[in-house]
């Protein structure tokens, strides 16, 4: 219904009332009456409409919110995203450069992952991942740091104010904690269950670094892993772009 129709009509008839009281024509007391009470329900479905109003806003920014809260995350797995790491990374780098803190950088990537898939169908797959990204997840414990999935069967863990032996420690205990669950994968050529490769960077942050040379670098890392056999992680020393 139209509310403001309805009120231009009540407006119109007040006014021909008015015309009519002016106009010395019979005074219709009813007529007023009935007035009044339109403009009585007029009112109501005023209120009642911007109750509605109230609520859709309050729906709107409550969805608003959910949305805001989602954008970080990974669908499939529930850990942070690539957005995440990609936002969250550059504040980071930007921060320690002004002590010259310490980051470790980890690639980790599922080996044979393919083959799982073809062995035990996609959907077994993705629980293998979402298993994957909790096992990861559990095996950091610092509040700082954190893991992202970077996309396909890959994960990069970002580890702040952590030098090289830290992330050997760290690498260490992912391939123990991966291994350990004993996901069975058959088609996997170096051991029967889930296994994965990792490629670990430990950098003194500066100004002049980029954030895409640290992930190139656990990228390079994480091929020499692959390289040299799989289930296992290679740490590689990180050069200075000018060097
Ligand atoms: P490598 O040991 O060299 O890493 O071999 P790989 O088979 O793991 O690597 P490759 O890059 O050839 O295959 C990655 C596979 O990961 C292929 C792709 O179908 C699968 N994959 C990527 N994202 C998803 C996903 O969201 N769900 C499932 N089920 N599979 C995925
Ligand atoms: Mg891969
Ligand atoms: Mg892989």
């Amino acid at each position: 219904m139209d509310l403001f129709a309805e009120e231009q009509q009540i407006y119109d008839d007040a006014k021909n009332h008015t015309m009519d009281v002016h106009n010395g024509a019979v005074f219709e007391f009813e007529k007023y009456i009935t007035l009044a009470n339109d403009y009585g329900k007029l009112l109501k479905q005023l209120r009642r409409a911007t109750r509605l109003a109230d609520r859709t806003t309050l729906d709107l920014f409550e969805t608003n919110q959910d949305l805001a809260s989602k954008v970080h995350y990974d669908t499939l797995t529930g850990i942070y995203n690539r957005r995440y790491l990609d936002d969250s990374l550059g504040r980071i780098v930007k921060s320690l450069s002004r002590s010259n803190g310490m980051l470790s950088i980890m690639m980790v990537d599922i080996d044979f992952f393919k083959k799982y898939n073809d062995t035990y169908g996609h959907s077994a797959g993705d629980i293998c991942l979402r298993e994957v990204a909790e096992i990861l997840s559990r095996s950091i414990t610092r509040e700082v740091d954190f893991v992202a999935r970077y996309g396909g069967e890959e994960f990069i863990i970002v580890l702040p104010h952590t030098d090289e032996h830290g992330s050997h420690i760290m690498a260490s205990r992912l391939l123990k904690n991966i291994i350990e669950r004993g996901i069975p994968h058959e088609q996997n050529e170096v051991a029967g269950c889930i296994t994965v490769s990792i490629g670990v960077t430990t950098v003194k942050v500066r100004y002049n670094h980029k954030v895409e040379h640290y992930v190139n670098h656990a990228d390079k890392a994480l091929y020499m892993s692959k390289q040299n056999g799989r289930n296992r992680y290679t740490f590689l020393k990180f050069t200075e772009p000018d060097e």
